[in-house]
């Protein structure tokens, strides 16, 4: 087996998505407009856009044996994506998440973690050919925490760069303050870091003041994306940098910061500067937002470069 580059540990899950002009209140039955179903779960999307941003991938993960984890399975293979330890529970259901879209495209959702909550240390332990030989390891909080805390320590003690994507946002940061010891490069939103801080982030300088708190913790390197504002990096508390955001024009912000994360990971890996990690992660972060949906709008390395030779900033 190859080496691969990136290894992403996270949830997989199937999407299944009601548009309806009228969101039904308790007891109600509404008649809706449309019902689709995709690929999703942040482990599952950050491996997609990891590979496509052209890294070798392999996931860490569980799903059903059941037909949504078929159909995962079925993408991820598309997707070129290594899935030897991608495991198989037969008793639990592959974990869903339920999303209801009003016409204002206000959305309501139940998430069922289903086997991605089954995902133990032990799966992960069974892993350690990857998580040791990977360059760079990629998490986020859609499975158990303990799961991903094993998982930070056996990468770190394998030299292997980890980085965090802390979503969905935890309320209170003593949660996983054992976890941000292991971790190198934290990567929330906007929203997820000021939950962690309880710095209110409206410009750059509160997002600084949040990026020094977060510091404290225990990764060097924070990088706070803040949507169409760009995002920043802070290595060395004393200062900050701003990359600003591709000029793009906005269709669907779902699934930007996904595709940012396995981009950066993705490059990062490959030739191991920073700076030019997130500037790579905010081209593909930006045509992420061109086009509709989770998977389908995480974009391939070609386009990415193109977007980044042909639009200035
Ligand atoms: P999330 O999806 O987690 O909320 P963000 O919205 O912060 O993440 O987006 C991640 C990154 O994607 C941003 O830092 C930026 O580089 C890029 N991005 C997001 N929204 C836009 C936008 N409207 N225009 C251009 N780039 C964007």
């Amino acid at each position: 087996m190859e080496k691969p580059d990136v290894v992403v540990v996270g949830s997989l899950s199937r999407d299944l998505v009601v548009h309806t002009s009228n969101r039904p209140r308790v007891g109600e039955t509404v008649i809706g407009n449309s019902f689709n179903m995709y690929v999703g779960g942040k482990g599952n999307n950050q491996a997609i856009a990891a590979t496509r941003a052209g890294a070798c991938v392999e996931i860490i993960g569980k799903i059903g044996q059941d037909s949504f984890g078929d159909i995962i399975l079925d993408v991820l293979k598309e997707n070129k994506v290594g899935h030897k330890y991608l495991f198989r529970d037969k008793n639990l259901n592959t974990g869903i998440a339920n999303i209801i879209v009003d016409d204002h495209g206000d959305n309501s959702i139940v998430i069922v973690p289903g086997t991605n909550h089954a995902l133990s240390s032990h799966d992960v332990d069974s892993a350690i050919e990857i998580i040791s030989s990977t360059k760079v390891i990629l998490l986020q909080l859609e499975i158990q925490l303990a799961t991903a805390l094993h998982a930070a320590k056996l990468a770190r003690n394998s030299n292997v760069t980890v980085i965090l994507n802390p979503a969905p946002a935890v309320e209170d940061i003593n949660q996983i303050t054992d976890l941000l010891k292991h971790i190198d490069i934290l990567i929330p939103n906007e929203i997820e870091a000021s939950v962690l801080t309880g710095i209110d982030i409206s410009d750059e300088k509160t997002a600084f003041q949040a990026a020094k708190k977060l510091m404290n913790y225990g990764p060097k390197t924070i990088v706070i994306t803040l949507g169409a504002k760009g995002a920043l990096y802070v290595i060395d508390s004393g200062e900050y940098t701003l990359i600003p955001a591709y000029a793009v024009k906005a269709i669907d912000t779902t699934a930007a910061g996904d595709a940012f994360c396995g981009a950066l990971a993705a490059h990062l890996s490959q030739d191991g500067n920073l700076e030019r990690a997130i500037k790579f992660a905010s081209a593909a972060g930006a045509l992420a937002v061109t086009k509709g949906g989770a998977e389908p709008s995480l974009p391939l390395k070609e386009d990415i470069l193109d977007l980044m030779s042909t639009k200035v900033v």
